[in-house]
């Protein structure tokens, strides 16, 4: 019998993703365990069985007076999670990264997906401080903030929120996160928002890296939640990461084979040091939109399918290239803002 052996270029390489919705599943959701396969595509057994090393998990919220409450929630079960389960989980820290080959488990790190989480509408400025502090302190260290969701907040505009732009909340946000190694999420900005954090970064000559952590292009698939090659090329420019998103409804909500399309473009418009995953993970049982069903292609559908993905890729991208998206582009994005 004859065994035709596949080519092991991208085989089992360790994966780096920058976007999931763990924590707020864990929140809101009754019963919610992070074990459970059938409840989450970034449950714990998913991350292991596809070589997931690093998961940011989000702290997210909706624009609500509760909001601030809801955060803090999620960074307790982020600790919480990393207490309960020391065998699969680490704290995905500058020592865990630089000890990166000898890793065998899922390093986590948090991020706040939505400043509404720092600050709700009526929050004063003394609050919001101590709120970031305190969150920080919780969790250790973020990996991005994004200032909005798709709606707009005191912050600025969200994806869906055209014409709205930085506010001066927003302003003042990025002052006060200047120079403490926290990068700034274009993810959810509608696009006015992006310059206006572009420009102020600029104008005010501050110390913050700019990454999109889970968004693919627009210029692939028309859709709000996507960058243009513009923004694409603003986060290249300055050495930030772009994730790439798995949802349907991001891609092509027809063809699977757009996910490839999606990020052979990130290499095309130079995006070859910065792209990485940024799947977007999460619960979905509870949400309204039928036409968002099913979220996500059978070849994408939950963290086991990383490696399947890189194979899929193996004839259009060099071995480098392929690790560059897997994990090594991330990782030399957090090593070098964190050393
Ligand atoms: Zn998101």
């Amino acid at each position: 019998m004859v065994t035709l052996l596949k080519s092991p270029k991208s085989m089992h390489l360790p994966i780096i993703d920058m976007h999931c919705d763990m924590l707020s599943y864990l929140c809101v959701v009754p019963g919610a365990n992070p074990y459970s396969k059938d409840d989450i595509a970034c449950a714990i057994p998913w991350l292991i069985s596809g070589g997931v090393r690093m998961q940011v998990m989000a702290i997210y919220t909706d624009v609500r007076p509760e909001s601030m409450k809801l955060a803090s929630r999620q960074a307790a079960i982020f600790s919480k999670l990393l207490k309960e389960n020391p065998v699969d989980l680490a704290f995905a820290n500058q020592t865990f990264l630089s000890d990166w080959n000898k890793q065998n488990q899922v390093g986590i790190i948090a991020s706040v997906e939505n400043a509404a989480g720092l600050g709700n509408e009526s929050a004063s400025w003394q609050e919001i401080y101590a709120q970031l502090d305190s969150i920080i302190a919780q969790v250790g260290k973020l990996a991005y903030i994004s200032l909005t969701h798709h709606t707009e907040n005191r912050f600025g505009g969200g994806n869906y929120t055209d014409g709205i732009g930085l506010k001066v909340d927003g302003k003042k946000l990025l002052d006060y996160i200047a120079g403490k190694q926290i990068p700034i999420d274009l993810s959810h900005t509608s696009d006015l928002l992006a310059e206006g954090i572009l420009n102020h970064i600029d104008t005010q000559k501050l110390d913050i890296p700019v990454i999109a952590s889970h968004s693919n292009f627009r210029s692939i698939w028309n859709h709000r939640r996507n960058l243009t090659d513009e923004f694409a090329k603003e986060i290249i420019n300055r050495n930030g990461i772009v994730g790439v998103n798995f949802l349907r409804a991001f891609l092509d909500t027809d063809v699977p084979e757009r996910l490839f399309e999606h990020i052979l473009h990130g290499f095309k418009v130079g995006a070859e040091k910065n792209i990485c995953f940024g799947a977007d993970f999460f619960y979905t049982k509870n949400f309204g939109d039928p036409s968002r069903i099913p979220f996500y292609f059978p070849l994408a559908e939950n963290a086991g399918k990383y490696n399947s993905i890189l194979e899929s890729l193996e004839s259009d991208l060099s071995e480098n290239q392929l690790k560059g998206l897997a994990f090594e582009n991330a990782l030399n994005f957090y090593q070098n803002l964190w050393s």
